[in-house]
């Protein structure tokens, strides 16, 4: 069977938008406001020849017990599903405690991780990128989702955790 990879990370991160810059369409709902993804979860991508299935767990309604609980409860369901998780944050905003809590589910997965620094859309954001170095998940790879910047190196890393 096809490889799962967990898209997690808090709402707004730009979870849709890398999802739709990996399997090259547009179809993720994007939206401005936060927890907004609300139709498809489950994608194919293929990389190097390799395919793998993509899950966006913020595509999710969950919203039962407030924000953080929901952000948790979709990280959760998605960690357990998947072979490996792509973590997402927002490197403009930096790691918030929602960020800190879903690097504790992660690590008690143990399931391999690759860490998105997002919104990185030019050199002046590299730095921004290396404080989540901080998060102790190992090299945040810089990504504008947006534009493209740095595709193609997650997707590298992505593979070889799969
Ligand atoms: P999600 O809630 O994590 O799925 O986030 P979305 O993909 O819906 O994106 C939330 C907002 O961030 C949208 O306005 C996106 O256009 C914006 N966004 C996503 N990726 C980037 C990026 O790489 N750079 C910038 N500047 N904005 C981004
Ligand atoms: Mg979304």
């Amino acid at each position: 069977p096809m490889p799962v990879l967990a898209v997690v990370g808090r709402p707004n991160v730009g979870k849709s938008t890398l999802v739709n810059r990996i399997i090259g369409r547009r179809e993720a709902v994007v939206e401005d406001k936060p927890g907004v993804t609300r139709d498809r979860v489950q994608y194919e991508a293929t990389w190097n020849g390799r395919r793998f299935r993509l899950v966006d767990t913020g595509g999710w309604e969950i919203d039962v017990f407030g924000l953080d609980a929901m952000v948790a409860a979709q990280a959760e369901l998605g960690i357990q599903t998947s072979d490996a998780v792509l973590f997402v944050v927002d490197a403009t905003v930096g790691a918030t405690d929602t960020d800190e809590a879903l690097v504790k589910l992660i690590r008690k997965s143990g399931k391999p991780v690759v860490l998105c620094a997002n919104k990185v859309d030019g050199l002046s954001g590299e730095a921004d990128a290396a404080m989540l170095w901080s998060l102790g998940l190992g090299e945040p790879y810089p990504v504008s989702a947006l534009h493209g910047r740095g595709s193609g190196d997650l997707l590298d890393a992505i593979l070889d955790k799969l």
